[in-house]
């Protein structure tokens, strides 16, 4: 079987919604992270991506740690729980999940109709939240508004909305980070409570979280908020022209 090395990007994409139809995850992650290595979203071993494989009590399959996105193989992902603990030992021998799957978790766990949560370091979206948060300020909101690519989010159905992307300070200690999230992703959330429902968030100078009902709305989620990221920052360089 082939995962569509060497081709270009729009067989990439119908080769993910085949596999994505067959029921062959794997082969449909493997496919994206060539995908998102091709597009500058997911250089190197960063990024990680899960499809939540089982609710009640949640089960994902999330990429492996350090494995790097260019050339995923059938080996490379593993199992958690919801705490995101390996499950199926002999599956994730000489493996181990990435620090960031408790983000993965924690966003399962939020969004009860997420199936599937991709993550991405592309170059717009590092500067873009960079440049939104103060180095002592935990949170910040991007809001995005006029732009007809917004309807390629779920649920916007025209050009004249805006959408809030929350934006979070970075940090490695993945337990604290973990808790300023939910206090905004989970549904009692009083930090965000009346917002429109959220797509997705940044980590400042990091990267994207998105998710999706499917791995093809995920994915589609990270196409737009690229595209958004990008215009945004060109939109903004553009005004300092004289
Ligand atoms: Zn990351």
């Amino acid at each position: 079987m082939t995962y569509g090395f060497g081709m270009n990007d729009s067989t990439l994409v119908q080769n993910i919604g085949e596999y994505i139809a067959a029921g062959d995850t794997k082969a449909a992650l493997r496919v994206i992270g060539r995908e998102f290595h091709s597009r500058r979203w997911s250089l190197g071993t960063s990024s990680n991506y899960s499809v939540i494989t089982h609710r009640n009590p949640i089960e994902l399959l999330i990429t492996a740690s350090g494995k790097d996105k260019s050339s995923l193989t059938e080996n490379d992902f593993v199992t958690v729980d919801a705490a995101g603990n390996l499950l199926d030992t002999e599956q994730a021998a000489g493996k181990k999940s990435s620090a960031e799957t408790l983000l993965h978790c924690l966003i399962a766990e939020c969004i009860t109709d997420a199936g599937a949560i991709l993550h991405t370091h592309s170059v717009w979206g590092t500067i873009l939240s960079r440049n939104l948060l103060e180095p002592d300020q935990a949170f910040g909101v991007l809001g995005i508004e006029g732009y007809e690519m917004l309807k390629g989010l779920e649920g916007v159905q025209t050009h004249d909305t805006m959408i809030e992307v929350p934006v979070f300070q970075n940090s490695q200690d993945m337990a604290e980070l973990s808790e300023r999230i939910r206090d905004v992703l989970e549904p009692s959330s009083v930090t965000y409570s009346k917002r429109p429902p959220v797509h997705g968030f940044l980590l400042a100078g990091h990267g994207l979280y998105t998710w999706g009902k499917s791995l093809a709305e995920a994915r589609r989620h990270i196409e737009i908020f690229e595209f958004l990221f990008e215009v945004t920052v060109q939109q903004k360089l553009l005004s300092l022209c004289p």
